[in-house]
C-alpha cells in the first residue's frame, strides 16, 4: 500500500506536513489515523483542518475564480478532457487506494474511477452547450434571451461510500460552468481524495493555471459547518446523512445560499408475479449486498408478490449462501468489510431492533471472526422478514440488511414502497406492461430513480441522480443539472427606435 501512496505523492507519515497545497492540513488539535477496513492497519495520520486553514483555502479559491471564468467554456473543458485522460492513466491505482481505504470491492473501485472518466467526458462535450433559451419578445424590435453565468465557490462536501466518484460530478460541471472548487471530503477516507487532488494539480501545473482552480480541505464536521454558513461559498453540494443534510441546508439556507442535497436512500424493488426471477435475483443480490450495502442506492425492501414470495426467498437463501466474504483487493470476494466498528454496531443494534419488532431473521447476524477478518468490520448480509408497520424498516442503517415483505395488489406493493421518509430510487421487476407504466405512473413510484428490471442500485452518469424527501431533492450528474451551477440571466435588448414598456403600459413625458 506504502507504494500506491508513492505513487500519488502521499508518502506518509502525513503528519503536519505541507506538500504542495499547504492548505490540507492545518494546527487543529484533532490528529486521527486512518485505518484500511480491510486488515486495520493505518494508511497514514491525518491532522485534521482548522479554521485557519479553511481560510488560507478559501482565499486561494476566491484568486483563481477571475482567471479560470475568464477562459471560454470549451477550453476549460479541456482541462477536464485532460483529467480525464490522467484518470484513465491511473485508474488501477486509484481504484486500488479506494478499495483498501473505503472497503468496497475492487470491481466496485474500477467502477467507481470509471464514472469520475464518464462524467470527464460527460462535462467535455457540455461545455460546449451550455445554452441558454432565446423568447420572443412582445415588444417590437426587442431581443430576449436568457445566459448562464457562473457562480463562484463551489463548496463540495462528501460521503465516505463514494470517496472520489461523488465529487467528480460535481466538480467536473462545477468546473466547465466557470466556478472553482473547495471540497471537503470525508475525514474516513480522506487519502483517496488527496490522490485525485494531486491528479488535477499536476493538469493545472502543466496548463499553468492555478491550483486554486481545485482545492481541497481534510477536516471534520466543523469544516463543514463553516462551510455552509460561509457567504463565500456561492453553492454548497452535500452528500451524506440526512441528519447532515439537515444541518446544512438550515445554516444555507439562513444566508439565503444555494445548495445541492444527496441524501440517505431507503430503497425497494417490488417483484410482481410476473417477474423473470432469474433477471430480479442477481438484481436483488446485488443491490442488498454490493458496497456492503453502504451505497445510498444499496435494495434495503424487498416487496414480493405472496405467490412467487416463498419461491424467491428460497432462491435468495441460496444465493447468499454462496456469497464469499473477505478482503474486497481479492476479486473472488463479493463482499467486503464495512467502513469501521461503529458501523458494525448498527448492523448489530439494527437486527436485534427488527426482531424485536416481530422481524423473522432467515439469514446473516453474525461478525466474522479470525486473521482474514482482523478489522472487526466484516458482518454477513442478512435478510429479515418484515412487516410494514415495523418502525425500523423507515430507517436507513447502512449495511446488508435486507427487509422482505409479502403483498397482495400492486397498489398495496407501490403504498408499501412509498411510505418511508426517504425517496432515492426505486425498481419493479415484472413483464407486466400495465404494470409497468403503472410503476412509472404518478400514482407509482415517487422516488428520483425509477427503474424496471434493473436494481436499485448502479446508476449511469447520463441521467440527473438523486431523490424526493427526505433524500433532499438536488440532482447532480447529468441531463441538465449543470443548471444548479450557474445563475440563470434574462436579458431584454431594444435595438428600435422607441422605447416601449413591457404589458402595453403607457407612460408618456
Ligand atoms: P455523514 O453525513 O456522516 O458525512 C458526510 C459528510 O458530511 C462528511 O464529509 C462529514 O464530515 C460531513 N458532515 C457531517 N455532519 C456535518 C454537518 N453538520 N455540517 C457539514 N458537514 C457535515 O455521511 P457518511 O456516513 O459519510 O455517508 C453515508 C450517508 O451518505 C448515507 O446516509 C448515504 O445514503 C448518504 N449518501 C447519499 C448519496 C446520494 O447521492 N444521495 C450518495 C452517497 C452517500
Amino acid at each position: 500500500m506504502k507504494d500506491l501512496l508513492k505513487a500519488f505523492d502521499l508518502s506518509t507519515p502525513y503528519y503536519n506536513i505541507s506538500t504542495g497545497q499547504e492548505n490540507w492540513v492545518g494546527n487543529s488539535k484533532k490528529i486521527i489515523d486512518i485505518k484500511s477496513p480491510v486488515n486495520n492497519d493505518c494508511i497514514g495520520t491525518i491532522q485534521l483542518a482548522d479554521n485557519h486553514s479553511y481560510k488560507v483555502v478559501v482565499s486561494k479559491a476566491k484568486e483563481a475564480f477571475p482567471i479560470w471564468k475568464s477562459m471560454p467554456a470549451p477550453q476549460r473543458g479541456d482541462i477536464v478532457r485532460q483529467f480525464g485522460d490522467a484518470l484513465r492513466k491511473e485508474k488501477e491505482n486509484l481504484a486500488k487506494l479506494v478499495s483498501y481505504e473505503m472497503g468496497k470491492s475492487l470491481q466496485e473501485g474500477y467502477g467507481e474511477v470509471q464514472e469520475m472518466i464518464d462524467i470527464c467526458d460527460f462535462a467535455v462535450g457540455l461545455s460546449r452547450q451550455l445554452y441558454g433559451l432565446q423568447m420572443h419578445s412582445e415588444r417590437p424590435n426587442h431581443r430576449m434571451f436568457e445566459q448562464w453565468h457562473p457562480l463562484g465557490i463551489v463548496g463540495i462536501i462528501s460521503a465516505f461510500n463514494f470517496p472520489v466518484a461523488v465529487w467528480a460530478w460535481n466538480a467536473t460541471l462545477a468546473w466547465i460552468c466557470g466556478n472553482v472548487c473547495v471540497w471537503k471530503p470525508s475525514e474516513k477516507t480522506p487519502f483517496s481524495a488527496m490522490a485525485c487532488q494531486e491528479i488535477f494539480k499536476k493538469i493545472l501545473k502543466q496548463n499553468a493555471l492555478p491550483e486554486g482552480i481545485s482545492n481541497i480541505i481534510i477536516g471534520d464536521s466543523d469544516i463543514g459547518k463553516l462551510m455552509a454558513s460561509d457567504y463565500d461559498i456561492a453553492l454548497i453540494s452535500a452528500t451524506g446523512s440526512t441528519k447532515m443534510g439537515k444541518s446544512v441546508s438550515q445554516t444555507v439556507g439562513k444566508r439565503l445560499g444555494k445548495s445541492i442535497l444527496e441524501l440517505g436512500g431507503n430503497n425497494a424493488i417490488i417483484v410482481t408475479q410476473e417477474a423473470d426471477l432469474d433477471i430480479a435475483v442477481p438484481a436483488i443480490v446485488f443491490g442488498a449486498v454490493g458496497t456492503a450495502g453502504q451505497r445510498c442506492t444499496s435494495t434495503r425492501r424487498l416487496i414480493v408478490h405472496k405467490s412467487c414470495y416463498q419461491n424467491l426467498l428460497d432462491k435468495l437463501i441460496h444465493a447468499y449462501k454462496q456469497l464469499r466474504i473477505g478482503n474486497p483487493l481479492n476479486e473472488k470476494n463479493h463482499v467486503g468489510p464495512l467502513i469501521d466498528v461503529d458501523a458494525v454496531n448498527d448492523y448489530l443494534k439494527t437486527i436485534e431492533e427488527a426482531q424485536k419488532q416481530g422481524g423473522n431473521l432467515v439469514y446473516g447476524n453474525n461478525v466474522l471472526k479470525g486473521e482474514a477478518f482482523k478489522s472487526n468490520c466484516y458482518v454477513m448480509p442478512t435478510i429479515i422478514e418484515a412487516h410494514s408497520n415495523m418502525s425500523i424498516v423507515r430507517h436507513e442503517t447502512f449495511a446488508p440488511i435486507l427487509y422482505v415483505f409479502s403483498y397482495d395488489t400492486l397498489d398495496e406493493a407501490i403504498f408499501i414502497q412509498n411510505n418511508v421518509p426517504q425517496g432515492l430510487s426505486s425498481s419493479i421487476f415484472t413483464q407486466n406492461m400495465q404494470q409497468v407504466e403503472t410503476f412509472l405512473s404518478n400514482s407509482g413510484s415517487d422516488c428520483g430513480i425509477a427503474n424496471v428490471n434493473i436494481g436499485t442500485s448502479g446508476a449511469e452518469i447520463g441521467g440527473a441522480f438523486g431523490g424526493e424527501k427526505e433524500t433532499g431533492g438536488g440532482r447532480e450528474s447529468g441531463s441538465d443539472s449543470w443548471k444548479a451551477y450557474m445563475r440563470r440571466q434574462t436579458c431584454t435588448v431594444n435595438y428600435g427606435k422607441n422605447a416601449h414598456l413591457a404589458q402595453g403600459i403607457v407612460f408618456n413625458l
